[in-house]
């Protein structure tokens, strides 16, 4: 599903993503992303040879004289799991199609294998429905719909968001944003998502977002439902 997207994650969090070091909802937002962009695909395809050089050119271990370098390469890929790119060690085995009231989405890869055993979707306010996704420790992982015409709270965050566009199209003050687009907002990034004809996205956030808007009365339960993680964890 290679299409044209306009946002790319940047050369340091697909090398980050390359090396493993990423936690695992943003490494799925990174391999969704490159199932629509081949250029993106192409970086990491050079960071990951030269990741392999580097591991087989570093330290081949007490039998390394005796071993291929095929075999310290394999060795040292089998000892270090989190290295194994996401998109093949989580590879479903047929697509999976996501279901609104309005429309059906063929899932990417990575992300029909996260959406295997079905989603339980949530109404929050404005239009927009949530299905979480419990799939890290370090972060708020959803599936988000947006529905024709809504208009997510204007809001900031203390941490990164990140959104992967699914299907459809969403705006906000800095852009749109087209199927494949990988958005990445920082905390100083005030923003206010619509969309006109509605939205699927798959969105990462590493904390709470902030909001600065009136409408706190209507988003407590939104709050409550995105993160309840950190409610827990702080009481
Ligand atoms: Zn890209």
């Amino acid at each position: 599903m290679t299409t044209q997207t306009n946002h790319h994650p940047s050369q340091d969090l697909l090398k980050t993503f390359s090396e493993g070091q990423l936690s695992t909802g943003m490494s799925i937002a990174i391999s969704a992303h490159l199932d629509y962009c081949s250029s993106c695909r192409q970086s990491v395809e050079v960071y990951e040879s030269e990741l392999a050089s580097e591991w087989v050119a570093t330290d081949p271990g007490a039998d390394g004289p005796q071993l291929s370098e095929s075999n310290i390469l394999m060795d040292r890929i089998t000892s270090q799991p989190q290295v194994v790119p996401i998109t093949q060690a989580t590879r479903p085995r047929r697509p999976v199609e996501l279901h609104m009231h309005e429309r059906s989405v063929r899932l990417p890869g990575v992300l029909s294998r996260v959406a295997e055993k079905g989603v339980v979707w949530k109404k929050l306010a404005g239009g927009i429905n949530t299905a979480k996704l419990t799939l890290d420790r370090d972060a708020q992982c959803d599936f988000m719909y947006m529905k024709p015409g809504s208009q997510a709270p204007r809001h900031t965050h203390r941490g990164l968001e990140v959104t992967l566009v699914l299907d459809g199209t969403f705006e906000d003050e800095l852009g749109e944003y087209r199927p494949g687009d990988f958005v990445l907002r920082e905390s100083t990034q005030v923003h206010t998502p619509r969309s006109d004809e509605g939205c699927l996205c798959y969105s990462v956030l590493d904390s709470p977002l902030l909001f600065t808007s009136g409408w706190s009365r209507l988003l407590n339960p939104f709050q409550r439902l995105l993160f309840n993680r950190q409610l827990r964890h702080s009481h």
